[in-house]
């Protein structure tokens, strides 16, 4: 009883309660394992941070309610996917970060993308309208950075870009 307990509360600190993603802690810790990994000259790792594109036109035209069921759609798209070393996590507001490792920066980016289009195929039914979203992405491979900040920042510095752009794109340069 107490081990059950134990294991309710572990999850409870590591993962997000509306989508049920891993949290942020979460995502940092794994982050930092497979970049150590990476590092140590094994499998590379690539990073994506993912951001729902006008979220807030999603939460002023339809509600909060609406919004959180955006939140939860995304969540379970980028929950299913076959790679088995992908990872996605819900790292703020409507902010996500994906993280596969032991592929190439090319093939890295084809599944992010991928994903990408996915979030695209989410309906929502609100009141007369179907809602729809489209997310911005930035991504970063393990060797272009020495630590786990400054990967995250890479990848942040990516997403900033492809909303300059004109968002619904992924940035990797
Ligand atoms: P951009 O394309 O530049 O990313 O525009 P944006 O509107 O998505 O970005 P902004 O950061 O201005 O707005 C994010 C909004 O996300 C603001 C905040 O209220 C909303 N938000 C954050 N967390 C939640 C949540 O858990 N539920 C809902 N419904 N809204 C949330
Ligand atoms: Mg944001
Ligand atoms: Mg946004």
């Amino acid at each position: 009883k107490r081990q059950a307990l134990m294991r309710q509360l572990e999850y409870r600190a590591s993962h997000d309660v509306l989508t049920a993603l891993p949290n942020r802690r979460e995502a940092e810790r794994v982050l930092q394992q497979w970049l150590d990994e990476a590092q140590a000259g094994g499998a590379p790792l690539a990073l994506a941070l993912a951001d729902i594109d006008h979220f807030k036109r999603i939460n002023d035209a339809h509600g909060h309610e609406v919004g959180d069921a955006v939140l939860r759609a995304v969540g379970e798209v980028l929950a299913d996917q076959e790679h088995a070393h992908c990872f996605a996590a819900r790292h703020g507001g409507e902010e996500f970060l994906l993280a596969v490792t032991g592929l190439e920066a090319a093939h890295a980016r084809a599944l992010f993308e991928q994903q990408r289009q996915r979030l695209g195929t989410i309906a929502i039914a609100a009141d007369e309208a179907t809602v729809q979203c489209t997310a911005s992405m930035g991504m970063a491979m393990s060797n272009e950075a020495h630590s786990r900040r400054e990967l995250l920042a890479l990848a942040d510095r990516r997403l900033y870009h492809a909303k300059r752009q004109g968002r619904d794109r992924l940035i990797d340069q």
